[in-house]
């Protein structure tokens, strides 16, 4: 069938039919899928079992509700097209659990009471992720119905334990891989850069979390008998810190920069064209003025080049009055942002080889290393990106922007390295829907146009040819 007439009939079957999708996400969003409140155990395995009767409704063969030893995962597999065995298979990964509610009397309506008022649908889940979740289910059925079937395959993959940092999706990741193929993963859990302008996410960046502990004498001394013969460690302690950059804003540790992929050209022009006011961005956030990295502007510090931040610092009399002592010990938290292609290993070991040649011989440290992940891109040049742009740019009729997030999403990294598939980040949410807060909401009209977007997605991968990288 001709794609314009395609993406027309399923425009038409969103319209006619919104009422009952909208009806469909209601139900879901009245599930208080809570992950991380073992009192919601119940509530996980009904939010489960509804979205796989959902997705048996819509006519997969085979949707399976996973035990895992948290909650389960919803898997659904459509085979492939009886008419095209070699189609392309997409996977579309989501969450299904949704953060705590807490302080509840801030909330205007219950949070687990759906209403639509203002254009705009307030439940706790709204935005993050059943909105987006629902807006897949609703696509589906969509495309369906528009083109007679699913003219792609399609693999769902729904885990219930996002907001708690997906503790059992990884080992499913390692035993299933063989049911997990396909050759591109397509996940709508990312806000648009601003409202009116679609978005798609081409990066996050790692992190490297550690400790530092120095260690001075076996106890805390008299600062009036000790004072001038022994190190003090919170001096040292602040020494260090203090190296870990240079004047010009650049982390200071030998080799830091060496596995920094540069920014291209293009996404560089991309940013700097994006609607971005340092004034109002210092205001928001209460500081009198910016820093950073010399050369680069305030996004591609935040989105594309590395960090090292001192998260936490103690040691020594923390109470009221004075105590004259030189403490025994001081410590740091550290955590470093990571862009394409650091390691959070090999920065660790950088790290631990810089404090270990700028300590002084007087005092002993101890380094531990917290967390790693990885960084992940998706070049916005590949053609599963460019085809995503397009279905944008005709469905919102307006030109997507390919950003970044300077945060991590571990799952993303860990399903790009386990699968070694792109990774197309479809956002749909606004960045001031409230997600984790009271009064979550999700816009409709983003809402709309986001599922037409998803078909035209669906029907131009399935007219290809789209070559892999
Ligand atoms: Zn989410």
């Amino acid at each position: 069938m001709e794609y314009a007439l395609a993406i027309q009939k399923a425009r038409d079957y969103l319209a006619a039919h919104e009422d009952r999708i909208l009806q469909g996400l209601q139900e879901f969003l009245r599930i208080a899928s809570i992950s991380t409140l073992p009192a919601h155990a119940q509530d996980m395995e009904r939010a489960a079992t509804y979205l796989a009767s959902r997705l048996r409704e819509l006519g997969f063969p085979v949707v399976k509700v996973i035990p895992t030893a948290g909650h389960p995962l919803v898997f659904a597999d459509s085979g492939p097209p009886a008419d095209n065995p070699t189609a392309l298979t997409v996977m579309i990964y989501g969450h299904y659990d949704v953060q705590p509610v807490d302080p509840l009397d801030q909330w205007e309506t219950p949070p687990f009471e759906p209403v639509i008022r203002d254009d705009r649908i307030y439940a706790r889940g709204a935005s993050d992720d059943k909105g987006p979740v629902w807006m897949h289910l609703a696509a589906l059925e969509a495309l369906r119905a528009a083109v007679g079937r699913l003219p792609l395959r399609f693999k769902l993959l729904i885990e219930g334990e996002e907001e708690i940092s997906s503790p059992h999706l990884y080992t499913y990741l390692l035993e299933a891989r063989g049911e997990l193929d396909c050759d591109v993963v397509v996940i709508s859990d990312t806000a648009m850069y601003a409202p009116g302008i679609p978005s798609i996410c081409s990066g996050l960046r790692g992190i490297f979390a550690g400790q530092i502990d120095i260690i001075g004498p076996a106890h805390d001394l008299h600062s009036g008998v000790y004072g001038g013969v022994v190190a003090n460690p919170i001096h040292v302690l602040a020494e260090l810190l203090a190296s870990f950059h240079d004047a010009d804003g650049r982390v200071n540790i030998p080799g830091f920069y060496d596995s920094v992929r540069p920014l291209s050209p293009s996404e560089r022009e991309a940013w700097a064209r994006l609607p971005f006011s340092e004034t109002a961005f210092c205001e928001e956030i209460g500081v009198p003025a910016l820093t950073g990295e010399k050369g680069f502007s305030p996004l591609e510090r935040m989105w594309g080049r590395p960090t090292l931040e001192v998260n936490g610092i103690w040691g020594g009399f923390q109470g009221e009055g004075t105590k004259t002592i030189i403490p025994a010990t001081a410590h740091a938290k550290i955590t470093c942002r990571l862009v394409p292609d650091q390691d959070p290993a090999k920065i660790a070991r950088l790290i631990e080889e810089a404090i270990a040649s700028r300590l002084p011989r007087t005092v002993r440290y101890r380094f531990t290393v917290m967390e790693g992940g990885h960084p992940w891109t998706t070049s916005p040049e590949h053609p599963y990106m460019k085809a995503a742009a397009a279905a944008l740019q005709e469905c919102f009729g307006a030109a997507p922007v390919f950003i970044r997030m300077g945060g991590s999403i571990p799952i993303v990294s860990a399903l790009a390295r386990q699968l070694g598939k792109p990774i197309v980040l479809l956002g749909f949410s606004l960045p001031n829907e409230r997600i984790h807060a009271p009064n979550e909401h999700f816009h409709l009209a983003n809402m709309r146009c986001g599922m037409q977007a998803l078909v035209a997605y669906w029907l131009r991968l399935a007219a290809g040819p789209v070559s892999a990288e």
